[in-house]
């Protein structure tokens, strides 16, 4: 499997182009903004750009998917459907994420309406790049329409912004719900085996095992804190 990151955006995003090697079709996981170095690393190594596959619709993961599709229009866009108004909303996003309309243009926060998407995701879906086989896990809480994808030989799971090491997602967002996030990660992501290397749309890689065993919120650590016991 190649997998090339691309740290994009004001936010740092991890933009991810995930390849076969032996077919060379490819997938781009979550294009923050646009980036000629992305696309030039798709057409200097010979890959053919099957896919935009969006872990969920925020704007840090969304941005880049307009010009990467007028780059390869051939690619589908996937997204799950319950992110579809982040996602045709993206104009108006940092609004809500707090970034004052007048230095929108400045940070690189000015949109225009995204491509039509191709389909939505179904739960428990395969999806199929070449040799690789992704599992497709609904995992709601950061958003209401997150999804992780599962590479079951390779041990490798992408969980967008539910997972990060040593931390989770922000819920306070609209659509997001605390409680829903932890049983998406608890069904979805903990229930892989501890070698799975994470890869979180934020920071750097981290394991299943790992965060099984110190990521406070999984812990239990910070539940006395929410006051959840009393
Ligand atoms: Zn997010
Ligand atoms: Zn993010």
């Amino acid at each position: 499997m190649i997998i090339e990151k691309f740290e994009l955006t004001a936010f740092q995003q991890n933009t991810r182009v995930v390849a076969c090697e032996t077919t060379r079709k490819a997938i781009c996981i979550d294009p923050g903004t646009q980036s000629d170095e992305l696309v030039n690393f798709i057409n200097s190594n010979g890959l053919e750009l099957q896919a935009i596959t969006l872990t969920h619709g925020h704007l840090d993961h969304v941005g880049g998917a307009t010009d990467l599709a007028r780059a390869f229009p051939n690619a589908e866009i996937l997204l799950h459907k319950d992110d579809e108004d982040l996602y045709y909303g993206l104009p108006q996003q940092p609004l809500f994420m707090g970034i004052p309309p007048a230095q929108m243009a400045a940070l690189g926060f000015d949109y225009e309406d995204p491509p039509q998407l191709t389909r939505n995701w179904e739960h428990g879906e395969i999806y199929e790049v070449g040799n690789l086989r992704f599992s497709i896990r609904h995992c709601p809480g950061h958003t209401k329409g997150h999804v992780v994808l599962a590479e079951e030989t390779e041990r490798k799971v992408f969980v967008g912004d539910c997972l990060f090491l040593g931390s989770i997602g922000r819920t306070d967002l609209p659509g997001g719900n605390y409680e829903q996030l932890i049983d998406s990660i608890t069904d979805n992501i903990l229930s892989l085996d501890d070698d799975f290397t994470v890869y979180s749309g934020h920071g750097p890689e981290t394991t299943v095992g790992q965060e099984r065993a110190s990521n406070p919120f999984l812990t239990g650590v910070y539940q006395i804190g929410r006051g959840k016991f009393f």
